[in-house]
């Protein structure tokens, strides 16, 4: 009899034991069942590639990001900080990627690896009309407004001197300095200062380009595993027209 008893509780044990294996097995597969989340810093000052539309942020870049979110089976987050943080935050890991019509430069590939190009920036002047500035010859000397970091505030303090360059949080503030007159022409990418010139009466984008540059996604330099993730996902969404649907939804041609 005492056999028996002692018997049934063995198995009795090994039941409950095989049980939780199973329950804990079962809890770890529900775990990977739950989507990653791929985190996209961006700064949503930069209409058409990002701006605000109510609580969310929108724009080229953010359904790009989507689609490429979407192929990776992830859940896109978008974190809208300064733009001068985006790449220390993906160098330290805080962010996966960058996304903000961010342009591919020497200086930045020291920091960061990006990703295929998926669409071409111009950097332009804006000035007033009737003002002083008609033409590139006449920045020399002139006042420069910038958002600080950019490509814009780069080349202008190497051609014109930082001593010139008036450095701003966003594009926004550059042009109302330059409409107050604080500053005498804005160094941006086009299709930002196009919206500015439409939203701001009284000035224009000078006719030659500035410079010609490639945007591209930036990563920090040891996850080279999901940038050539996202690369094999955009240049899909390249290669099947996907991209170019959303730049010319949101760009009239
Ligand atoms: N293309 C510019 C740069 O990369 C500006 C980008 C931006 O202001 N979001 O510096």
């Amino acid at each position: 009899m005492k056999k028996t008893v002692k018997i049934l509780s063995v198995v009795l044990a090994l039941i409950l034991v095989i049980g939780c294996f199973a329950a804990c097995g079962k809890k770890e597969e529900k775990k990977t069942e739950e989507k990653k989340t791929l985190v996209m810093a961006t700064n949503a000052e930069f209409p058409p590639y990002e701006y605000h539309e109510g609580d969310a942020v929108v724009g080229i870049d953010a359904e790009i990001a989507k689609l490429i979110a979407d192929k990776l089976g992830m859940e896109l987050k978008i974190e809208d900080v300064a733009f001068d943080s985006i790449i220390p935050g993906v160098q330290a890991g805080k962010y996966d990627m960058g996304m903000a019509g961010m342009t591919v430069n020497e200086e930045r590939l020291q920091s960061v690896n990006f990703s295929a190009s998926y669409a071409t920036g111009v950097q332009v002047v804006i000035v007033k009309e009737g003002g002083s500035i008609a033409s590139l010859d006449d920045i020399a000397g002139k006042k420069i407004g910038v958002q600080t970091s950019t490509t814009g505030d780069i080349y202008a303090s190497d051609d014109f001197g930082d001593e010139n360059v008036v450095k701003f949080d966003s594009g926004a503030a550059a042009v109302e300095a330059l409409k107050s007159g604080k500053v005498d022409c804005v160094i941006i990418d086009n299709e930002p200062a196009k919206s500015y010139v439409a939203a701001n009466e009284g000035l224009k984008i000078l006719e030659t380009e500035y410079a010609v540059e490639d945007y591209a996604i930036c990563f920090a330099k040891d996850n080279t595993e999901l940038k050539e993730k996202v690369n094999a996902a955009l240049k899909e969404l390249i290669a099947d027209g996907s991209v170019q649907k959303i730049i010319d939804k949101y760009i009239n041609a």
